[in-house]
């Protein structure tokens, strides 16, 4: 693998998955895309392109689709199809063959790589232990290189830190003192030799959104969204019109449940329609005040890459109680069996019937909108503590339900912050019944803090 030269993609976000030799003469370089689905500031599907020129090959792109993606629904594969479409289109205006696949992927990726003249392949990097297997998989089997190009973050998870953080403030500085580097647009290549018009053919054409999503066995159970629909082009409206407000006062107002006054660009980020770096650029360029800057640049850049720093250094349990610190530990073991206030079924919970009514609107904009404000989720996710009777079963509960309904669920965020409601990356608080002392959040303390019943009222619509 090399560093090529005088490009915009630098060696840190580079990384040889296998020690396979570069197959001489070969015709194709392939762009493996799994994460990173877009065709802009994509600095795997430029790394390739430019590979494919310095070798005088085609780059050629392929996507490889599966029905059971873990705890993906209907919501969650049109918005992928939405945006995975927008892609196709444009990188096959920019010259270049688009290909669908539909099977396990690494099996998919190694026969086609097999059946065609391929010389190597180039993919993007994720995070989750199933990704990571799906890579580790298609190393083995490949019998070329294959060279992982990171995009999804600013500062590469390596560079930022050779260790799992303890929390915000440990890796803040690391991570701020990099970003500028980092943040640089990736600039287009222009493909030498267009590939748009090589016979090579995937398992399904990607004409139609709906005709891709009525051809694949998916688990229907969950309905999808008007609001939210796929695609960089629908992820750059949430910003520019978040731009446009100035932030919305984000500093201030961002945790006010019933102004939603956030991006709301987390399920863009999560499927890979928007780089972070694009993001990072356009916020910190805005005439913004500066505090509402700093403010989102924390929860963009310091809070969402500790949430990948956690899922890559802890590959084993970032989804088990078993991660969070041995204070937190401690104290839900002494406090395992304290009384319940309430009790609740799964059922009851997922269905909004409990005696809270800010609760219930909660649960009932995660079901109908696949998004909740930030502080909303705190206050969901805390409260699932004192409804359920183990801290095991709340954990599991506020998880599967986290992953079921949001649009940015089943992310290195995900796991993190339904693990920060027990205790990961914060600290111990004043000892309490039941929370022991993990942070407490009240209905009294939002009651104090917010305008509930104008959220209630929001929700209900
Ligand atoms: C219990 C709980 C569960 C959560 N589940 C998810 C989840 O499944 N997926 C998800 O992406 N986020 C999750 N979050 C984090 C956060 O609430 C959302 O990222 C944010 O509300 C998304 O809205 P936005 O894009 O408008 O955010 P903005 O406030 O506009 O922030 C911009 C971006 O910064 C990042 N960000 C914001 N807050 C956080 C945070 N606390 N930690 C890490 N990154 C952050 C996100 O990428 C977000 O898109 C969860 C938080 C809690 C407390």
């Amino acid at each position: 693998m090399e560093e090529l030269k005088n490009f915009s993609v630098t060696a840190e976000r580079l990384q040889q998955l296998n020690d396979k030799e570069l197959k001489e003469g070969g015709k194709y370089v392939v762009y493996w895309m799994q994460e990173s689905m877009r065709a802009y500031e994509n600095p795997a599907l430029e790394y390739a392109i430019r590979w494919a020129n310095d070798l005088d090959t085609y780059c050629v792109v392929v996507f490889t689709l599966i029905d059971d993606f873990p705890e993906a629904n209907l919501r969650h594969y049109k918005f992928l199809i939405e945006g995975l479409k927008e892609a196709a289109d444009r990188i096959t205006e920019r010259g270049i063959k688009f290909i669908l696949l539909h099977g396990p992927r690494a099996e998919k990726i190694a026969g086609f790589v097999k059946e065609n003249d391929v010389c190597a392949v180039v993919t993007d990097r994720a995070y989750t232990r199933h990704e990571r297997k799906w890579r580790s998989d298609a190393a083995d089997k490949l019998e070329v290189p294959l060279v992982q190009v990171e995009g999804n973050v600013v500062v590469p998870v390596e560079t930022a830190s050779d260790k799992q953080e303890y929390a915000a403030r440990t890796i803040r500085k690391k991570i701020m003192g990099k970003v500028e580097a980092f943040s640089q647009e990736v600039t287009e290549t222009k493909p030498d030799k267009p590939s748009k018009r090589v016979h090579l053919s995937g398992d399904m054409e990607l004409n139609s959104v709906s005709g891709v999503l009525d051809q694949l066995k998916v688990d229907r159970g969950v309905k999808p969204l008007d609001e939210f629909v796929g695609g960089t082009s629908e992820a750059r409206k949430h910003l520019t019109a978040f731009l446009r407000s100035d932030l919305k006062g984000y500093a201030d107002g961002r945790l006010e449940p019933a102004e939603d006054a956030t991006s709301h660009i987390s399920p863009y980020l999560h499927f890979g329609h928007i780089s972070p770096c694009e993001i990072y650029r356009k916020v910190n360029d805005s005439s913004a005040p500066k505090s509402d800057r700093e403010g989102y640049i924390e929860e963009l850049v310091v809070r969402r890459e500790l949430a990948h720093n956690f899922v890559w250094y802890a590959p084993d349990t970032y989804d088990s109680l078993e991660a969070v610190p041995d204070w937190a530990q401690e104290t839900m073991e002494k406090h395992e069996s304290d009384k319940r206030p309430h009790h609740y079924t799964r059922e009851e919970l997922e269905n909004g019937k409990t005696d809270d009514e800010a609760w219930n609107a909660a649960m009932k904009e995660m079901r109908e909108r696949g998004f909740l404000p930030n502080y909303m989720r705190m206050y969901w996710g805390k409260q699932i503590i004192t409804y359920t009777n183990t801290y095991q079963y709340a954990y599991e509960t506020t998880l599967y339900l986290n992953n079921k309904y949001f649009m940015d669920g089943r992310d290195p965020n995900s796991y993190t912050n339904v693990l920060w409601l027990f205790g990961l990356h914060d600290r111990g608080w004043t000892e309490r019944d039941v929370f022991g002392k993990l942070r407490t959040m009240t209905r009294g303390g939002l009651d104090r803090k917010y305008d509930v019943e104008a959220y209630i009222e929001r929700v209900k619509g």
